[in-house]
């Protein structure tokens, strides 16, 4: 398969290969970007831009075009999805009409015109204008949602765009790639794939003016001190420990279906899922219990399969990563009441798996484990568990559960994060911002928020009346 460069196909200067999770077996290759590449990719998005800049009807009916074109992709996007990053194709489905989604939002949403003074004096007005060529770079847990999270508000905004995705899931970005080259002008959109080093190249490189970024803390700390050298704005959506707290008046049966859920979502592998649960002990018993016969029900096999619901892990060293700190649980007193061991065979599946009797300070409660194990901590204060939580360096998501929803909602709104649930977790809309406080991000996507800040300010000011110079 080929990058995307000004419109046209180009091949690597080598290649490398693209390993399905499922079988252990080589998928496909991926070109490796060369440093002149990237070059001609930033020289095209560059040129590109100062056309795409003026016409927002036109960019608008492009993104509705595209938006079209990826539905119809769906099918296909889920299949390269299951190779190279293991989900179901039911899931890699849903990723895939998200994109679409995200596109036909930014096509149709309005961008009202803010016009902050007009009388006999003068009129002033706010613009957003674009930035010019936005960098992103993608992880690899939904990396076709995240390139259209990226793509389609960077676009409308007026800006252009060379995006490389994560080298464990490089073949369904280089097809949207292809398919986008149907519809947007050449150099519009622009697709390189390479190593972890590429992803620096883009950040030092002179001509971006912002990384739009998703990826781990520590990544994302690189990435936000080489944006500093050349003062690039920077999106940085990073990694998150969301807790879900569970109050002592809820029914573990009625929220069982839907914490679990919130948990193993994509083999746990998303930055906004349930990553730690917290249940008063009066309650516990029955809420560990409820989880656990989930998980052990839960089709766990190979992603193509009808029945499936979890399919493999991404890679195999985000597998070693989870089978580390479930062992590392299990030595430190925790009990698996489901799962607990990888599912045997050639690809890397590991068995849901609740962990009960787990308590702050081990590392699967304090890190992000990203992967299908969740720990299930006993409290007696919720006060102190929410000191607890907000005492951490993450703060992406969190969420509360009660059928009482005035009491939920009032702690919900004293967790430290960029989004607070009551009954639910994980729940993104187009048109809501989406980011992180403290070490899990800066900045936001999705809605207006998201497109402002794809944006630069500009105060149009201009005087009808005799004011004088330097007075508003
Ligand atoms: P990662 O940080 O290892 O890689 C992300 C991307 O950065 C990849 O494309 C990678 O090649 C590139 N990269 C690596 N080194 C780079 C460098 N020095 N400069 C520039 N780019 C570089 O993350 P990952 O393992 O692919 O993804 C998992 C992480 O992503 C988790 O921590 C998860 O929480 C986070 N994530 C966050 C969100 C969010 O919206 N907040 C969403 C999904 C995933």
């Amino acid at each position: 398969m080929e990058m995307t460069i000004g419109g046209q196909g180009v091949s690597g200067g080598d290649y490398f290969d693209v390993v399905n999770p499922a079988t252990g077996d080589v998928y496909a290759q991926a070109p490796v970007c060369t440093a002149a590449q990237l070059d001609q990719a930033m020289d095209a998005a560059s040129k590109a831009q100062l056309e795409w800049r003026k016409d927002e009807d036109f960019r608008r009916e492009r993104l509705q075009e595209l938006s079209a074109a990826v539905m119809d992709a769906a099918p296909e996007l889920a299949e390269i999805l299951a190779h190279e990053n293991g989900k179901t194709l039911d899931l890699g489905g849903v990723e895939a009409m998200s994109g679409a989604a995200w596109l036909d939002y930014y096509a149709n949403v309005e961008r009202p015109r803010e016009v902050i003074r007009d009388d006999d004096g003068a009129h002033t007005e706010i613009v957003r204008r674009p930035l010019g060529v936005v960098a992103g770079i993608t992880p690899w847990n939904v990396p076709v949602a995240m390139t259209f999270f990226k793509l389609a508000p960077a676009l409308r905004a007026g800006n252009t765009m060379v995006l490389k995705p994560s080298p464990f899931t490089p073949i369904s970005t280089l097809r949207i790639g292809e398919i986008a080259s149907e519809i947007l002008p050449p150099g519009v959109f622009n697709v390189v794939t390479g190593g972890d080093e590429l992803g620096a190249w883009m950040t030092e490189h002179p001509v971006p003016r912002k990384i739009s970024f998703t990826g781990s803390v520590a990544t994302g700390k690189h990435v936000y001190r080489s944006a500093a050298a050349d003062l690039k704005r920077v999106t940085l959506e990073l990694g998150g420990n969301d807790a879900a707290i569970v109050l002592d008046d809820a029914d573990p049966a009625e929220i069982a279906e839907a914490l679990f859920w919130g948990a193993f979502w994509n083999n746990g592998q998303g930055c906004i899922l349930i990553k730690r649960l917290y249940v008063p002990r009066s309650i516990y018993d029955g809420v560990v219990e409820a989880l656990s016969e989930i998980a052990k029900q839960v089709v766990v096999g190979d992603p193509l399969g009808e029945e499936t619901q979890l399919g493999a892990l991404a890679n195999r060293p985000q597998f070693e990563r989870v089978s580390g700190l479930v062992k590392d649980a299990l030595e430190s007193g925790a009990k698996a009441t489901a799962g607990g061991r990888p599912v045997d065979g050639p690809g890397v599946f590991y068995e849901p798996t609740i962990l009960a009797g787990a308590v702050d300070g081990m590392r699967i409660v304090d890190e992000e484990q990203f992967g299908p194990a969740l720990p299930v901590i006993p409290y007696d204060d919720v006060n102190d568990v929410i000191a607890r939580v907000n005492a951490g360096q993450f703060g992406l998501g969190g969420s509360i559960w009660s059928p009482d929803i005035d009491r939920a909602t009032a702690l919900a709104s004293q967790l430290d994060v960029g989004t607070a649930w009551v009954n639910s977790h994980a729940v993104l809309a187009t048109n809501a911002p989406f980011g992180g406080v403290k070490w899990s991000g800066i900045g936001v996507e999705h809605g207006p928020w998201g497109l402002n800040d794809l944006s630069s300010i500009q105060v149009l000011h201009c005087n009808k009346g005799k004011t004088a110079p330097g007075a508003l």
